[in-house]
């Protein structure tokens, strides 16, 4: 059994920034994803794209935001439980819970914050004869490497942002790039599709519309697509395809925890703390919903931070907390009085 204070489900930005809230509240905390690695879908849906809006970084990648996180947390030594879905939470007689994985693993503590995201990842697929034998043998739905297309002939399909900026990525990375999309019309953002219309007459994107692959190709591995386009059928040589057409946002085990669901999100109390309808169980970042969500990396630290604060009053009945100022405790510190936070600005002036 892993004993932690707050079993935090969710290895995304949310997750992860939980863990230093915490951690200044002298909180431990347990991490479980079902991914292989942290980064929720900054990892595992746009790694290499630049972020505008974290504030403090004009730019920053995605990749490197993860990055950057883990390193801010690691001072608080947060223990993973990575590649294992959290499949179902018990209440204990003394107001504890256990969190059970789909591998067994069995976590106990004092809170559960739920930070689970678009919950488990289950990109929209095609219907097309054959797709499950192509998929990791041409056939991807994200991309996770985009160095492995350096030189390769891709045809990816969609109409969306991720098609778009896909395209205009790989355009300079593979050998060649097909977009293909049914209709003439993209339902992307306006930059993006001007960035595709001037690749495209620069011969670095060739754009297939309207059409729609209807055909896989290939025997130990895919060797080409069908496309069909103003009613004829023409094989599209290629080793990748990539099929963009979004995800299906699915809870998975989360659903069926007893917890007060709306759209495929989880309601919280957002006027004090994020918690559920469950005492004890939090929903933070993506996966929550309350009149005005945002679903924004930013909101998610936010909501992090009070989530902590509530999960400190609950264990600390009647213990007065003081908020304290990084710049004046350190993270390490002080106790939070305004005698120590004196002590500690006189000790950096000296
Ligand atoms: C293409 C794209 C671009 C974006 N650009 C921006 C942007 O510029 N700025 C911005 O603020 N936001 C942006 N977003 C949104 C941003 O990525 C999300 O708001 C953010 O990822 C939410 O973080 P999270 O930690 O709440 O959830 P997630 O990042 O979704 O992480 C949730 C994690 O929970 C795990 N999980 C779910 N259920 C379970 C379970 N039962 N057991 C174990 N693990 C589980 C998942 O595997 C996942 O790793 C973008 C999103 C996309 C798709």
């Amino acid at each position: 059994m892993i004993e932690t204070d707050i079993i935090i489900i969710g290895a995304g930005p949310t997750g992860l920034f939980a863990v230093f809230e915490a951690g200044l509240l002298k909180l431990k905390c347990h991490i479980i994803d079902g991914l292989p690695q942290p980064g929720g879908q900054l990892t595992e849906l746009y790694p290499k794209k630049p972020i505008f809006d974290i504030p403090g970084y004009p730019t920053v990648g995605a990749a490197e935001l993860i990055d950057n996180l883990m390193e801010q947390i690691k001072q608080f030594q947060p223990g993973f439980t990575l590649n294992e879905v959290a499949e179902s939470i018990e209440k204990q007689e003394d107001g504890t819970f256990i969190v059970t994985t789909n591998k067994g693993t069995k976590h106990h503590g004092k809170a559960v914050a739920i930070a689970g995201g678009l919950g488990s990842f289950e990109p929209r697929k095609p219907e097309l004869e054959n797709l499950a034998y192509y998929e990791d043998k041409g056939v991807e739905y994200f991309v996770k490497k985009p160095e492995m297309f350096a030189g390769k002939h891709i045809v990816i399909a969609g109409g969306g942002d991720s098609a778009l900026d896909w395209s205009i990525y790989l355009a300079d990375v593979a050998e060649k790039v097909y977009l293909v999309h049914r209709r003439n019309e993209f339902r992307g953002a306006l930059d993006s599709v001007e960035k595709v219309q001037a690749l495209k007459d620069q011969g670095k994107i060739h754009l297939i519309t309207p059409a729609e692959i209807v055909e896989l190709k290939g025997t130990t591995r895919l060797d080409a697509v069908v496309v069909e386009c103003d009613g004829e059928r023409h094989d599209v040589p290629c080793d990748y395809f990539i099929p963009l057409f979004g995800l299906t946002p699915k809870l998975g085990p989360i659903a069926d925890w007893g917890l007060e669901i709306e759209k495929n999100a989880i309601k919280v109390n957002n006027a004090l703390d994020y918690q559920t309808n469950i005492p004890g169980i939090y929903a933070i970042g993506d996966i929550n919903t309350y009149p005005g969500k945002l679903k924004l990396i930013l909101c998610g630290f936010h909501e992090a931070t009070l989530m902590c604060q509530s999960v400190y009053n609950m264990l600390n009945p009647g213990k007065k907390y003081v908020l304290k100022y990084t710049t004046v405790s350190g993270i390490n510190g002080f106790d939070g009085t305004r005698k120590e936070a004196e002590k500690a600005v006189v000790k950096s002036i000296e």
